[in-house]
């Protein structure tokens, strides 16, 4: 199946998601996750139509920033970022969905004070409290919600959640109620550079389930661009 082809069927899928529970197709963007595949794989992604792209490794962002990978789209970054590469990722995408300590938090707005931005940004919730996954505890999310004032070069646009690997249908279903349940807690205490309107969770087992429970990202890499190859990667 080509990439395309794949972006369909998760487009045809995500429809069907969003219309059994009432919701508005249109609501709901597909995030291409495009670690570990190249440029032209990226490109054809975006000529099939994803909404945006979210890149997991900064050097990999670099180097397809340099080949001009995401023209058309727009790109996000989606992984762990070290503070000490805030400068290479803060300015150059459209969103930062993986923001996931209050250290990186005071690095992001201050590398955007810096080229005089505002770096729009996710927080990411650890809603698993799985020991190998950092983000934020759910419980944090309010109290830093309520500080976002003292960030005045940082949006925050919402939440994002990595839940455990799931390969069942309903095994996610509690997180992303619970995500779902945090996004209204936190509608009721917006601060001015705060909106809570992205709730980006969901990936290729489990995107049905998100969108039923609010979903309005998803990110999808396997099931456009096939298995990653990880053995290939790591003789690189
Ligand atoms: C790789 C990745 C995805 C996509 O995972 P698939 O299961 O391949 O769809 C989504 N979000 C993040 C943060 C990722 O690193």
């Amino acid at each position: 199946m080509s990439i395309a082809e794949n972006v369909a069927r998760v487009r045809a899928e995500m429809e069907a998601a969003a219309l059994a529970c009432g919701r508005d197709p249109r609501e709901i963007k597909l995030c291409a996750a495009t670690k570990m595949n190249d440029a032209d794989a990226v490109r054809q992604a975006i000529a099939a139509g994803v909404d945006c792209c979210g890149e997991n490794r900064v050097q990999e962002l670099t180097a397809k920033l340099r080949e001009n990978a995401y023209e058309g789209a727009p790109v996000h970054f989606i992984g762990h970022l070290q503070t000490n590469k805030v400068k290479q990722v803060v300015g150059k995408v459209d969103l930062i969905q993986s923001v996931d300590s209050e250290r990186l938090l005071e690095a992001i707005d201050r590398e955007a004070a810096r080229q005089g931005i505002v770096q729009s940004i996710l927080l990411e919730v650890n809603i698993g409290e799985e020991a190998s996954k950092s983000g934020f505890r759910a419980e944090e999310i309010l109290p830093l919600v309520e500080k976002a004032g003292n960030f005045p070069n940082i949006c925050i646009k919402g939440l994002m959640a990595i839940p455990p690997i799931s390969h069942n249908s309903g095994e996610n279903l509690n997180f992303f109620q619970k995500m779902c349940n945090l996004t209204v807690d936190i509608t009721k205490k917006i601060e001015d550079n705060v909106t809570v309107d992205c709730l980006s969770m969901g990936m290729s087992g489990d995107f049905p389930d998100a969108i039923a429970c609010g979903s309005t990202m998803i990110r999808v890499g396997t099931a456009i661009f096939g298995a990653r190859d990880y053995a290939k990667a790591s003789s690189k």
